[in-house]
């Protein structure tokens, strides 16, 4: 996977809420009918319909090929080949691997799908709304002697449709992302953890227990990590800290860019 496989979809849900917004603009809101408006969002539906499918389809190619990755470089990491190359051609996943990219595919399709039913949700409430705000502005457009929708309202319904994409998605944190920038996030979060995951298991498997923090002169949290020798397992003996209990706000955090390089006997590196 390449940046720029994640930057395509990114730009693919950057054009659906580009449509979208084309869309709903483009309703006429001086007279808006039950009928413009299911069509409109019938019209919403089918965008957010090939977007779901363009990014499931991303994420069962790519969450897969990041984790087989993962076990290409602990295969090197452990001197069983020694180009990424070699290693490629031996890679397969063990069957804790197995189990954890499935969860890993299922659980990305999750995450990207909230974005498109928050979308939908978003638009659908919206789109309703001001449907019947224009239903019934044109119902009583009549008692101030105007026979239109005045101005004042017309903008006050622009706005309201305008609202309906640009809130984004609030993750479990609280925090509120525009749509392509969680799927980038999201995207690189979830490829790197299952790359992650995939070298760990892969080292366990062949015996290894311990491994070594990626260094790539991070400015975060994540620096005071860097070169750090970690358990993969807890029951590994020796005094170092185990990777599953390391605090995620500091290291393998969103976009965290950080790996592992699986070691046999820590106290080589050490010295
Ligand atoms: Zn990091």
């Amino acid at each position: 996977m390449t940046e720029r496989d994640i930057a395509e979809l990114v730009a693919a849900y950057k054009d659906a809420v580009k449509r979208i917004r084309a869309e709903l603009l483009s309703l006429d809101l001086t007279d808006m009918s039950r009928a413009n408006t299911e069509s409109a969002l019938r019209e919403v539906a089918r965008i957010l319909t090939s977007l779901n499918e363009e990014s499931a389809a991303w994420v069962t190619q790519y969450v897969p090929e990041s984790a087989k990755a993962g076990v290409a470089q602990a295969i090197v990491g452990l001197g069983v080949a020694e180009t990424v190359k070699d290693a490629e051609k031996i890679a397969k996943f063990n069957r804790i691997n197995s189990n954890m990219v499935a969860a890993a595919v299922a659980d990305t399709q999750a995450d990207l799908l909230a974005v498109t039913q928050n979308i939908d949700r978003r638009t659908k409430a919206v789109v309703r709304r001001v449907t019947a705000e224009s239903i019934r502005a044109n119902l009583t457009a009549g008692i101030n002697g105007r026979r239109t929708i005045s101005r004042d309202i017309l903008t006050g319904m622009r706005r309201e449709l305008e609202s309906a994409i640009d809130t984004g998605i609030v993750d479990a944190d609280g925090r509120r992302w525009k749509p392509e920038v969680y799927v980038d996030m999201v995207t690189r979060t979830k490829t790197a953890e299952a790359s992650r995951e995939a070298a760990v298991n892969e080292a366990i498997g062949r015996g290894a227990y311990y491994g070594v923090i990626s260094t790539h002169g991070a400015t975060d949290a994540c620096s005071k990590y860097e070169g750090m020798i970690v358990k993969l397992t807890p029951d590994a003996p020796g005094d170092y800290r185990y990777i599953g209990e390391l605090p995620r706000r500091e290291i393998f955090h969103p976009n965290c860019r950080h790996s592992v390089t699986p070691l046999r006997e820590p106290a080589r590196l050490e010295k």
